[in-house]
């Protein structure tokens, strides 16, 4: 299965805490006003890379935990499941994913829930302009929620949502 992807940060600490590995893939339809990146909406752009290539960059990294993030991932749910999924066998690492997508609906959909059990936080929700807040770690605006899905996390973060009785 292959994922676009356009680009690849390897050992930031922007996206979630400690060194990750960042994944941005191609692809957002929310078209939210105000988008820090609205060149990620292409669904074409970028460059397609097998998952299993992937997991190999991910590897690599013994230091390194990971994110995914776009673009929105959950429009490619199932090769970012298959990616997660293998990740976590091959490696047993912490995985972030954003999504413009909020958590209930994500919930509420059967093709998009199959990414949760593989992933351990989630930060969501679309980029609202009005509730822009630079001084959120992690995040762009209020409405957006860190949630982590399960009790591996080690920072407490303000704002973060615990649902850790998700599975
Ligand atoms: S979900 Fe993220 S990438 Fe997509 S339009 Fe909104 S801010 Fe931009």
């Amino acid at each position: 299965m292959k994922i676009r992807v356009l680009d690849i940060l390897e050992q930031t600490m922007a996206d979630g805490p400690g060194f990750r590995t960042s994944i941005y893939c191609a692809g957002c339809a929310h078209a939210c006003e105000g988008c820090h990146n609205p060149q990620s909406w292409d669904f074409k752009g970028g460059k397609e890379m097998e998952v299993d290539d992937l997991v190999e960059v991910v590897a690599a990294d013994e230091l390194s935990n990971v994110t995914f993030s776009g673009g929105d991932p959950l429009y490619q749910v199932e090769a970012f499941t298959e990616l997660a999924r293998k990740i976590k066998e091959r490696t047993g690492k912490n995985i972030w994913c954003y999504t413009g997508f909020t958590y209930e609906e994500i919930l509420a959909n059967e093709r998009l829930s199959q990414i949760l059990p593989y992933i351990d936080t989630l930060v969501e929700g679309p980029f609202i302009l009005s509730l822009r807040d630079t001084s959120l770690r992690f995040r762009g605006s209020s409405n957006q929620r860190i949630i982590h899905l399960t009790p591996q996390e080690e920072e407490e973060i303000p704002g973060t949502v615990k649902l850790r009785e998700y599975r």
